[in-house]
């Protein structure tokens, strides 16, 4: 059996090349992958331009005491330009964005100075007060956002501030979603007395969508070697994952091993982890494979482990790592020395420190115990129970 830390590294040490590139407008950018570095072609802003509604004047004219009068040459709102000098003696009225005229590089506040007709009274102020320089966000020539960079809300916007219409961003990666188990019954079908409705091809769906895949839903398979064998090899030749649940532990009828046996091959198959030790991990075809386990809990959790990684290396991703805190247990819990354990946790602030405890019961098949964490609690191979108030890792999970 290997360690969680070995499995990720073997995995992620499959995943060779990302999926090859698209153009794509920006609009539908959110949540893709660059597969470049985009480098401005310009300053931003383009010019230097007024942070306030007020005057633009020349710091000669600041009266370094009292006050001083100037003539309001002419009234500039955001969009136009001025398109003279200011001249000693002279206050354009300028909007904010307005562009700063030649001759200008100071900005007076409307709300500090006098308005008297065509003149303005002025005080003493700070010299190039309230100038937006040119290029003060970004450089011509600059890289902005390197290759392997998401495109969260703030990148979608400097990217539009560089005038970019399309981007060069990394295709979906394809993942093929299967649930196998004759005790498993479609939502909405009927349900005999023995079966369970099929809950991990929609939790799946959620994690590989959120992970950047676009997924085909292949629907149950049924425990019959010849149909999962034709399915599996199936979806290995259209997709870059086969992502499968149940049939990996060591009962009669966990098929999906002796699949692989035939049609691919398993890198391994256990994990020194709780929950989810079954799961096996290989290549079925062109395809990465990864078999999870059927509980519920297991499933998502190895999927969160093994399969993200994976997909977000595929999808072009630069930056794998997760963020890892320290949070004071707030009750005992229970460990076994030799694995690791993730339990379903509660993060919180007692005014003081981060504390966290568990959502209760942990049995890997408790699936609403999911909704109703906010972290993962990791409890590393070596440690044992943990007592209250000691330190534990934790992984925050969806906190907005
Ligand atoms: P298995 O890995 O096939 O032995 O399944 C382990 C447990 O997970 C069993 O209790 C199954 O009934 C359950 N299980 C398997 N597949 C699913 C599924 N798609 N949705 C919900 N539970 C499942
Ligand atoms: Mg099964």
């Amino acid at each position: 059996m290997i360690s969680v830390h070995e499995a990720q590294s073997r995995i992620l040490a499959r995943v060779a090349s990302p999926a090859p590139p698209e153009m794509i407008a920006l609009a539908a950018a959110l949540g893709r992958i660059l597969a470049e570095d985009i480098r401005a072609a310009m300053d931003v802003p383009p010019a230097d331009n007024s942070a306030v509604d007020g005057y633009a004047v020349a710091a000669v004219d600041i009266p370094p005491t009292g006050v001083r009068w100037l003539d309001v040459v002419a009234d500039l709102p955001a969009g136009s330009e001025f398109g003279h000098a200011l001249r000693a003696g002279q206050a354009l009225r300028i909007m904010t964005g307005a562009p700063i005229p030649v001759g200008a590089d100071t900005v007076y506040p409307q709300e500090i100075v006098t308005r008297d007709g065509p003149r303005v009274e002025v005080p003493p102020i700070e010299r190039g007060a309230n100038v937006r320089g040119r290029g003060e966000d970004v450089r011509a020539g600059q890289i902005v956002l390197g290759a392997g960079t998401v495109m969260r809300a703030p990148e979608m916007g400097v990217a539009a501030s560089l005038g970019l219409a399309q981007l060069l961003v990394r295709q979906k990666p394809r993942v093929a979603i299967v649930s196998t188990g004759d005790e498993v019954a479609e939502p909405g079908a009927e349900r005999r007395p023995a079966q369970i409705y099929d809950s991990n091809r929609f939790t799946l769906r959620g994690l590989v969508e959120a992970a950047g895949g676009q997924v085909t839903d292949y629907g149950i398979i049924p425990d019959v070697f010849e149909r999962l064998h034709a399915e599996l090899l199936g979806a290995a030749a259209s997709h870059d994952i086969v992502l499968t649940s149940g049939g990996v532990s060591v009962g009669d009828y966990d098929l999906v091993k002796s699949v692989l046996q035939g049609a691919g091959d398993i890198d391994f198959w256990q994990v020194a982890m709780q929950p989810g030790r079954p799961v096996a991990v290989g290549r079925i075809g062109g395809a990465h494979f990864f078999g999870l386990p059927g509980n519920p809990v297991a499933a998502m959790l190895t999927f969160h482990l093994f399969v993200r990684p994976a997909l977000w290396k595929l999808a072009g991703r630069r930056d794998l790592d997760v963020p890892l805190f320290r949070a004071a247990a707030a009750e005992r819990m229970r460990k076994k020395r030799g694995r690791r354990e993730f339990k379903r946790g509660v993060l919180s602030h007692d005014g003081e420190r981060w504390q966290v405890r568990t959502t209760g019961p942990q049995g890997s098949g408790i699936l609403t115990s999911m909704t109703q964490a906010n972290c993962l609690i990791v409890v590393e191979e070596d440690a044992g129970d943990v007592s209250p108030g000691e330190s534990v890792w934790v992984e925050p999970l969806h906190f907005s």
